[in-house]
């Protein structure tokens, strides 16, 4: 996987591959899914919600620029996979998921697999999780209508997130925001992607339309540029 899917690629990071290399998906995925855990896609992990295809893991959390030691927040926490490998190289990994079952399986996964920095809540993180702010990267692994400027606010300076925004719940640019100053934040759009809508209240609401008709999609990854 870190050879074909990562590397070939274009992931240099050696910090993100040698976390790719160590993290073990297949512990992530449901049982009867464990054949394809390394296969190039993302997976169902029920309540209609999917863990991202690894090269997209890799190419967001190479995004966000880490160098070790970092204190993190995820939105959509999902299987705890995205959270696992952020916590191989951040200090603190702050990690929200708004599903009950899905936080509580993450949060059983992640004990089992060893990980002890990884910090799981079982809220809407769309607003963030104010209580451990300022975090020197946030990522947010699911579908945002628009950047929050909860989650902003919430970004050291210095700091990067990386989010997938767009006007449809299902399709969104990546976009990278770096806090360079206290009132400055820059954005930069790094891809084309294709999320779960991120849910809540600075989220797409529940019964909207497009959520209710297509819950389980989630596939293709189409790159628009490199870093
Ligand atoms: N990073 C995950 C993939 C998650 S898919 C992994 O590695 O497995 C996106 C997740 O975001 C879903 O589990 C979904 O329930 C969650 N989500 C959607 N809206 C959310 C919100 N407002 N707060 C927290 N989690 C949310």
């Amino acid at each position: 996987m870190v050879a074909t899917q990562l590397r070939a690629r274009g992931v240099r990071d050696e910090k993100v591959l040698a976390a790719m290399g160590e993290v073990p998906r297949e512990q992530f995925v449901p049982v009867e899914r464990r054949p394809m855990a390394y296969d190039d896609a993302p997976l169902p992990i029920g309540e209609g919600q999917t863990i991202s295809q690894p090269y997209i893991v890799a190419f967001m959390i190479e995004a966000l620029a880490l160098k070790g030691g970092e204190k993190a927040l995820e939105i959509g926490a999902g299987s705890g996979y995205a959270a696992a490998v952020l916590g191989r190289i951040c200090g603190d990994v702050y990690a929200v998921e708004r599903i009950e079952r899905l936080a509580a399986a993450a949060a059983k996964t992640l004990r089992e697999t060893g990980v002890e920095n990884v910090h799981v809540r079982f809220a809407d993180g769309s607003g963030g999780w104010p209580d451990h702010a300022p975090y020197d990267a946030i990522l947010v692994s699911a579908g945002a209508p628009s950047i929050s400027e909860a989650l902003q606010r919430q970004l050291a300076v210095g700091g990067r997130m990386v989010v997938p925004v767009g006007d449809h719940p299902r399709a969104q640019e990546l976009v990278r925001v770096t806090r360079a100053s206290e009132n400055e934040f820059v954005r930069e759009r790094i891809a084309d992607v294709r999320f779960v809508p991120l849910i809540g209240e600075a989220g797409w609401a529940r019964d909207a339309p497009d959520i209710a008709q297509t819950a389980g999609g989630g596939r293709t990854l189409f790159l628009k540029s490199r870093l």
